[in-house]
């Protein structure tokens, strides 16, 4: 079957992978120049089974309340958007119940382990290398009733695979002696063995070198402007050097799949909460940590890759305004120099690179994956926080809806379907 992909980014270049294992002709368009270059381009670099829980926790309506406006916050809301964010921002609070929260998060879970295991299985078999490293992450707190929520999270979660071990302060210390400048505020960790790390952006331009010596072909500087639809299928994505046809058509464009899809009547429920992210040289840092941090009261996460140090953080919803405003950028720095004061030190002699970007985010928390309303139209959208983690997983089971193949993980909770009332 030809099949067309629009977007070349984490996802894009993961589905086009899978597709082409099952020997179909398949090409990927992409408005940028190379591989990777939108949201997958800086992330936390995290591969976290461990942070399947979606954003939309039980409280978050009082959450958001309280940091209208405020620009030093981790979480922040503009006034100018909640016009915006109505229809998605009350789905948004209604999936945040006990119930709902919980189902999601084990939904979330699950496709998180399943892509993990995808992933080793990909290294194994190509020996791709992305800066990636296999140490496992470790969640810190600060606040008893914040490790207690974690752990109430971690239990949830579990039994789907996601085997944590819970330290106290000395053990936290002695698994990871960098949290000893910061071991007085520290009152426990929980560590999370199986989850990894490693540059999504080096990883997707590589997958697409590997894919294109597979037989894919990249049609890059190629920006898809709408998909024409003829007898209820799409016949053609429209751009601006001409229509291009295939048999079949997969979304997988990032924060630019809800115009996309809107355009043949299919309405995603995802909006973009911004992120920024910050890289240093390593040099120069004594005492780094080796094991990826989350930190739990700065919401903000510290992550070797290869020579460099990320930190990533902060959500704001500010529509899809990507541009990178200083102060906001410098909250994942300060935050990150609250625990390591080393590393503000460091940044004080190495200029930090910083980055924005958007997390595709769903109202409910899962991605949305395979089937649209269009037959030939497939999704591979949403994948919020956790794209990076989702990209194996989500990516294969799209290409095994396309190619006809029950998928290893049921579609129930992960399927377009599941907002039908929306
Ligand atoms: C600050 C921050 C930190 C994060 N940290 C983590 C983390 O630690 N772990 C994790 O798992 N996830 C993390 N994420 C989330 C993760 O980065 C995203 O979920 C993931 O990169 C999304 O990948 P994607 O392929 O869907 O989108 P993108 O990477 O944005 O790719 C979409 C592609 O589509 C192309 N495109 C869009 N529209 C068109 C068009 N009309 N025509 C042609 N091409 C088009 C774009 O050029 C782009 O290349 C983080 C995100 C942010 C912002």
């Amino acid at each position: 079957m030809r099949i067309i992909v629009i977007g070349a980014g984490v996802l894009g270049v993961t589905t086009a992978w899978y597709l082409r294992r099952e020997g179909h002709d398949v090409t990927v368009v992409d408005r940028a120049t190379r591989a990777g270059e939108e949201t997958s381009f800086a992330n936390g670099g995290l591969l976290h089974a461990s942070h399947a829980e979606p954003w939309n926790a039980p409280g978050i309506l009082w959450q958001l309340l309280r940091w209208i406006g405020r620009e030093d916050s981790p979480l922040l809301l503009r006034p100018g958007q909640i016009p915006y964010l109505l229809g998605w921002g009350t789905g948004f609070v209604r999936n945040s119940t006990r119930s709902r929260f919980e189902r999601h998060t084990r939904v979330n879970a699950a496709l998180a382990v399943y892509s993990l295991q995808l992933l080793r299985e990909l290294r194994r078999d190509t020996r791709i290398r992305y800066d990636d490293a296999q140490n496992g992450i470790l969640k810190v707190f600060d606040d008893p009733a914040a490790l207690d929520k974690a752990l109430h999270a971690s239990k949830v979660t579990a039994p789907l695979g996601v085997r944590h071990s819970v330290l106290d302060t000395p053990q936290t210390v002695a698994l990871e002696p960098a949290l000893e400048e910061s071991r007085d505020q520290l009152i426990g960790s929980i560590y999370y063995p199986d989850d990894e790390s490693g540059d999504a952006r080096l990883f997707t331009e590589r997958l697409a070198a590997l894919a294109t010596d597979a037989g894919v072909t990249f049609q890059f500087g190629c920006n898809v402007e709408r998909l024409r639809l003829e007898g209820g299928r799409v016949k053609a994505v429209e751009t601006a050097t001409g229509p291009l046809e295939a048999d079949s058509y997969v979304i997988a464009a990032g924060n630019d799949s809800k115009r996309l899809a809107r355009q043949v009547g299919v309405r995603l429920p995802i909006y973009p909460v911004k992120g920024y992210s910050a890289t240093l040289p390593l040099e120069g840092w004594r005492n780094p940590p080796q094991i990826p941090i989350i930190d739990d009261a700065r919401k903000v996460v510290v992550t070797l890759l290869g020579g460099r140090i990320r930190l990533a953080g902060t959500a704001e919803f500010a529509g899809y305004d990507d541009s990178l405003q200083t102060r906001r950028a410098a909250t994942v720095l300060r935050q990150a120099s609250g625990r390591f004061p080393s590393l503000g030190q460091h940044a004080e002699r190495h200029e930090p690179t910083y980055w924005a970007g958007l997390r595709p985010m769903t109202m409910d928390g899962p991605p949305i994956l395979g089937p649209s309303p269009v037959p030939n139209l497939f999704l591979n959208a949403g994948p919020g926080h956790l794209g990076w983690t989702f990209a194996c997983g989500c990516s294969r089971i799209v290409a095994d809806v396309i190619s006809g193949k029950t998928p290893e993980l049921e579609l129930e909770g992960l399927g377009l379907h599941r907002f039908q009332s929306w």
